[in-house]
């Protein structure tokens, strides 16, 4: 029986979706005016997992991200850069598109844009404005927090009573109260802007996840992620213009990943350590990153750090030697039973885990366990072919979600010229003839061959 925690009510539910089989699950996309940061790298492939898992334990998913191409923060960069809005959502969102690629994160269903779904968006505030949820002023349209009285539920955070009516202006808007959040704002001179019934003007940012889930997934929705820090007050506002309108439960499930930091901190542009995607690209094996998720908890704080990516590395060395290993075995002969009962308490321990509100960390336990026991008994008696099969079959399944193991091993063979070079290189090295040396390193480094010095001599591998 599968079970999820649900920031909802703070407990592991068993999880019954609305409709049998189906899956609605929605996830707050990205900002569309620069390059992404590693903790978002760390959401998107967090529920990627989870996604492709739930498809694995058979469920249809539709699954919707967002992307928020209208934004204060667009307006401004996109000013800054002296472009539209429209080219810095183009720019930016064809690259997080690429990044996703690269991490093997799967493509949504739908990625519905804000700037496509402006239609929708003013539906919806005209709804909230016929139910007096919501209330028109000079400079835009306000959520009356106080007449939705559930509001608060998701956070835990209560509102203040008895502010209503005095008049406040919070930077640049005015509103009735200092809890009431914006859904249209009005356009102010060079704003892009499209027709409403309040003027010109442009979607707040909560209300476009309400509209587009209506749009995209139904009123009402399975599962809702994102990063811990929209729980309040994106979410509780998604969950008030929602629910406000419908008066039925928008979201059965909330489920929120944790807060990622980078070398003990918070990840913050003035502290030096505010890595964004393509930085991590740069310097990591998008594998390696993978596979550095798939071990937390998607709920669990994390820290990234140049020693924990160190570490995943190794581990993720190790197993593929132990994939290849598999694959070069060619003994024939029937399979062995034992084998096979391996397999199927690896399956079961790790599904069990996944279960358990996707618990990733005790379910690799299971796969470690199998990686040690296999080689001990190949080291002992020696595989069939048909064994190693059975074996990597299990990893390729388990792979359909995790998305991290390689299966296929091209050889790696150097030329005769090659290898003269390289001993070539190493007798210059030992006369201390460094610039000749490093002018061979140059030259095999062009073809793709990279050299590694170590105490046994120089080893060499080439690029994938
Ligand atoms: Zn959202």
């Amino acid at each position: 029986m599968l079970k999820v925690k649900n920031t909802l009510t703070a407990k592991k539910e068993p999880f019954k979706p609305i409709e049998k089989g189906k899956i609605r699950m929605y996830v707050c996309g990205p900002t569309v005016y620069g390059p992404g940061h590693i903790g978002h790298a760390r959401t998107y492939i967090a529920f990627d997992i989870i996604r492709r898992y739930l498809e694995y334990r058979k469920f249809r998913v539709k699954y919707v991200v967002n992307i928020t191409d209208v934004h204060d923060d667009m307006i401004k960069t996109a000013n800054e850069l002296g472009i539209s809005i429209f080219e810095l959502g183009k720019k930016y969102s064809e690259e997080f598109f690429k990044e996703m690629k690269i991490l093997k994160v799967k493509q949504a269903d739908v990625y519905p844009r804000v700037t496509e779904e402006i239609d929708e968006i003013i539906k919806l505030i005209e709804k909230l404005v016929q139910k007096k949820l919501a209330y028109e002023t000079d400079d835009g349209v306000y959520f009356k927090v106080e007449k939705f009285s559930d509001y608060g539920k998701l956070s835990g955070i209560k509102i203040e009573k008895g502010k209503t009516g005095t008049r406040i202006q919070t930077d640049k808007y005015e509103k009735n109260n200092v809890q009431d959040f914006v859904l249209w704002k009005k356009a102010k001179p060079n704003e892009p802007a499209w027709d409403s019934p309040w003027g010109k003007g442009r979607p707040g940012w909560h209300i476009e996840c309400s509209a587009m889930n209506f749009h995209h997934l139904g009123e009402q929705i399975d599962i809702h992620c994102g990063a811990e820090d929209l729980s309040f007050p994106h979410h509780e506002n998604e969950i008030a213009q929602s629910e406000g309108v419908t008066g039925k439960q928008f979201v059965k499930y909330w489920m929120h990943s944790g807060f990622l930091n980078v070398n003990e901190k918070k990840m913050s542009k003035s502290l030096g350590n505010f890595i964004t995607i393509p930085e991590l690209l740069k310097t990591t094996d998008p594998r390696v990153f993978r596979f550095f998720v798939s071990g937390l908890h998607y709920r669990s704080p994390v820290n990234f750090s140049a020693k924990q990516i160190k570490k995943s590395e190794k581990t993720l060395k190790k197993l593929d030697s132990f994939l290849k290993r598999l694959t070069e075995i060619k003994k024939t002969g029937s399979e062995n039973k034992k084998v096979n009962v391996l397999i199927e308490n690896a399956k079961k321990g790790f599904e069990k885990e996944m279960d358990d509100d996707f618990n990733l960390p005790n379910a690799w336990a299971y796969l470690f366990e199998l990686e040690r026991e296999t080689n001990k008994m190949e080291q002992e008696k020696g595989l069939t072919k048909k064994d190693a099969l059975n074996v990597l079959n299990f990893f390729k399944k388990i792979n359909s979600f995790l998305d991290i193991f390689q299966f296929e091993f091209k050889e790696q063979k150097l030329s005769q010229e090659e290898m003269k070079l390289i001993k070539k290189r190493e007798n210059l090295r030992k006369e201390k003839k460094w610039d000749e040396a490093d002018n061979i390193r140059k030259l095999l480094a062009k073809k793709g061959i990279l050299l590694d010095d170590t105490q046994k001599g120089t080893k060499w591998r080439k690029e994938a």
